[in-house]
C-alpha cells in the first residue's frame, strides 16, 4: 500500500513528487497523458516571466528544469504515464484509487490534476485501423517497420529520431515548411531520413492494419503514395475538462474547495494547483508549487503526527 498517490504530473504534481521524496514518503505519481509538464506542454515555446529565479524562461525549459530536480528521486517516487485516475473508493483507513491501469491502494491522495487532461488530436481518416499510434508506449512496436510520422513539433521530430535503428524506414510528413521543433533535430532528421513538406494526409488505406497513405502537396496539389506499416500521429492535444464530482469532495465554481493546509472536505484527500479554489486563489505556476510544498508538509504530518521536522533535508 502506498502512503500517497499524486494524481497529475503538471508543475504541481512534479514538485509534490520531489517534496514527497524529500520527506521519504512511499509515493507514486500517475499522469493520464504520455508526458509530464501539464499545461506547460501546450505552450512550450512561450516565455514565462513570473517564475522566481528566472527573469525569463520558456515553458518547455521550465518543465525540463522541474524534471531535472525530480530526476534525483525518480526511483523513490516513480511517475506512471498514460495512467488516468477514474474513481476512488473510501475505506476506513485507506483509499482504493481506480485507474485505467489497475487499482492502487493508498493512505492519502493528492489531486494535482489541474485544468484537466490532454487527449491527442485524432487523425480524421482511418483512425480505426491497427498500427495507428498517438503515443509510443513500447518502442519495439515499430521494430522493422516502415514508419510514417505526422506532425512538426518536438514530439514528432524527437520520436522520428528515436526510432532510428529500430524502424526499417522513417518518413516524416508535415503540413508546413516551418517546424515548431528544435532546428538542430529537424536538420538531423532531414540528413538521414525522408522529410516531406508541405503535405497533408488525404487518405489512409488498409483493411485491418494501415498499409499506405496518400498525401497531397498543399500548394501544387500533387499527390504521393507512401507505404506505411505503422503511423505515428503528433497533431497536438485537446484539453478535456476535469470532472470534479468523481472525488466526492466539496466544490465551488467547478473547483475543489480546500482549507489552509490543502486538505479537501474528505480526510486524507488533498488538492493543489489549478484544480482548487480558496479565498484569493491565483491560478499560476508559482502558487501551485507553494501549495504542493504545503500539502506534502500536511500529508507528512497526517501520516506521521509524531515527526517534529517536516522535511528530512
Ligand atoms: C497558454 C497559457 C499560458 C500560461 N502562462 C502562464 C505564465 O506565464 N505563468 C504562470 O504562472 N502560469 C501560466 N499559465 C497557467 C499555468 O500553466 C497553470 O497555472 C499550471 O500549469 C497549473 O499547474 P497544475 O500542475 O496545477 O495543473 P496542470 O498544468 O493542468 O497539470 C495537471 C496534470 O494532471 C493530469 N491529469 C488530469 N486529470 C488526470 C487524471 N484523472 N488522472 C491522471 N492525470 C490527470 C493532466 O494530464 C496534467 O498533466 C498559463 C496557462 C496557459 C494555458
Amino acid at each position: 500500500m502506498y502512503e500517497l498517490v499524486i494524481v497529475g504530473a503538471g508543475p504541481a504534481g512534479l514538485f509534490a513528487a520531489t517534496c514527497a521524496a524529500m520527506n521519504e514518503l512511499n509515493a507514486l505519481v500517475i499522469e493520464s497523458s504520455s508526458e509530464f509538464g501539464g499545461q506547460l506542454t501546450l505552450y512550450k515555446d512561450k516565455a514565462v516571466y513570473d517564475m522566481p529565479g528566472f527573469s525569463k524562461i520558456n515553458a518547455g525549459d521550465l518543465v525540463n528544469s522541474f524534471y531535472e530536480q525530480y530526476k534525483m528521486y525518480q526511483n523513490d517516487v516513480p511517475i506512471m504515464l498514460n495512467t488516468q485516475a477514474i474513481d476512488v473508493i473510501h475505506h476506513d483507513h485507506h483509499f482504493e484509487l481506480k485507474t485505467n491501469q489497475g487499482t492502487f491502494l493508498t493512505k492519502t491522495i493528492l489531486l494535482a490534476n489541474g485544468g484537466g487532461m490532454f487527449q491527442p488530436k485524432k487523425l480524421e481518416q482511418g483512425d480505426h485501423l491497427k498500427e495507428i499510434y498517438y503515443t509510443v508506449s513500447n518502442i519495439h512496436d515499430f521494430q522493422g517497420k516502415d514508419v510514417v510520422v505526422l506532425g512538426g513539433g518536438d514530439s514528432a521530430v524527437d520520436w522520428a529520431l528515436t526510432l532510428e535503428g529500430i524502424a526499417k524506414s522513417i518518413t516524416l510528413i508535415h503540413r508546413r515548411e516551418d517546424f515548431r521543433a528544435h532546428q538542430r533535430n529537424v536538420d538531423l532528421l532531414k540528413q538521414k531520413h525522408h522529410v516531406l513538406t508541405p503535405y497533408i494526409v488525404k487518405e489512409v488505406i488498409g483493411v485491418d492494419s494501415i498499409e499506405k497513405l496518400f498525401i497531397e502537396h498543399t500548394v501544387t496539389k500533387e499527390t504521393k503514395e507512401i507505404k506505411a506499416d505503422a503511423l505515428l500521429v503528433f497533431y497536438g492535444v485537446n484539453p478535456v475538462k476535469n470532472r470534479v464530482d468523481v472525488w466526492n469532495v466539496k466544490v465551488k465554481d467547478n473547483s475543489i474547495l480546500v482549507g489552509q493546509n490543502m486538505v479537501t472536505s474528505r480526510e486524507g484527500i488533498y488538492a493543489v494547483g489549478n484544480s482548487i479554489t480558496y479565498e484569493g486563489k491565483l491560478k499560476m505556476i508559482v502558487t501551485a508549487l507553494g501549495e504542493a510544498a504545503t500539502a506534502i508538509g500536511a500529508i507528512t504530518k497526517f501520516l506521521y503526527p509524531e515527526r517534529t521536522k517536516t522535511y528530512k533535508h
